[in-house]
């Protein structure tokens, strides 16, 4: 329990860093100079009227070009979960070694916030409507879901792109994967467990939960397999995990997903 003096003015209570949408699209508006970024546009409206932002990370034509995936914030209050995503998408946008070959192949589209009216209003888990929006993946009867899954399958319809994988960052009580159990043949079948050993090699000693699950509940993991049989990953980091150990880590991330797919 704790005592708070009220002032006249609004007095904001927040246990994480606030992160609002305005917030976003000014993060969304400084990596515009990014030669690997383009095609910077609001994908639709949510029942608030927000925008619901897109870009892609690549070069050249994306025609034929396979794609992951990356979004975050279904859940309002998963500050920790953006932090790694933030980092994760800033290291995607440094050069390294793999950054040629891994864009003559692949290109990121990225949905830095799919949930900007629960994050606007504060609100736990839900959307304006008062859905869990990582529930609605089979329904489509939130907005936000049913713009996000119709552009994704239009889109890779259009340029003939091939969904390999979905990362979605969220927060928790602790560092977790969520992947799929061993039965599940995805198009990356062997990527999850290579990809986050040597995550985990590189912020040695500090750990992170291998939670494999099979599919069922309408997750974006579960659509994302069902519709392209697509590898997909929940990427949860702990509320209280250092911030300097989720850069590191989402940084280590980035690199070792562009060698390992650049193989
Ligand atoms: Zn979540």
């Amino acid at each position: 329990m704790f005592s708070i003096n009220l002032l006249p003015s609004v007095t904001y209570i927040s246990a994480q860093e606030i992160v609002n949408s305005y917030d976003t699209e000014l993060w969304i508006n400084s990596l515009k100079t990014n030669n690997l970024t383009s095609e910077y546009q609001s994908i639709g409206k949510t029942p608030l009227g927000k925008d619901l932002h897109f870009f892609r990370i690549g070069k050249g034509s994306s025609k034929g070009k396979k794609v992951i995936s990356v979004m975050t914030r279904q859940h309002p209050p998963e500050i920790s979960g953006y932090k790694a995503f933030q980092a994760f998408t800033g290291e995607l946008l440094k050069q390294n070694e793999f950054t040629e070959k891994f864009f003559k192949k692949y290109e990121i589209w990225v949905f830095p916030g799919i949930n900007p009216d629960g994050v606007d209003l504060g609100h736990w888990r839900h959307n304006f409507n008062g859905v869990d929006l990582n529930r609605d993946w089979a329904y489509y009867k939130q907005p936000e879901i049913d713009i996000i899954t119709e552009f994704i399958v239009e889109r890779a319809k259009k340029n003939h792109n091939r969904i390999m994988l979905s990362l979605d960052f969220h927060s928790t009580s602790q560092d977790i994967y969520y992947v799929y159990d061993k039965s599940f043949k995805s198009k990356l079948k062997n990527f999850s467990r290579k990809w986050t050993d040597i995550i985990d090699q590189g912020v040695y000693p500090f750990k992170t939960v291998l939670s494999p699950e099979p599919l069922g509940k309408p997750y974006s993991k579960t659509w994302y397999y069902k519709q392209f049989k697509a590898e997909s990953i929940t990427y949860e980091v702990g509320d209280e995990t250092d911030r300097a150990i989720i850069s590191k880590k989402a940084g280590i991330a980035a690199v070792s997903m562009m060698q390992l797919l650049s193989q």
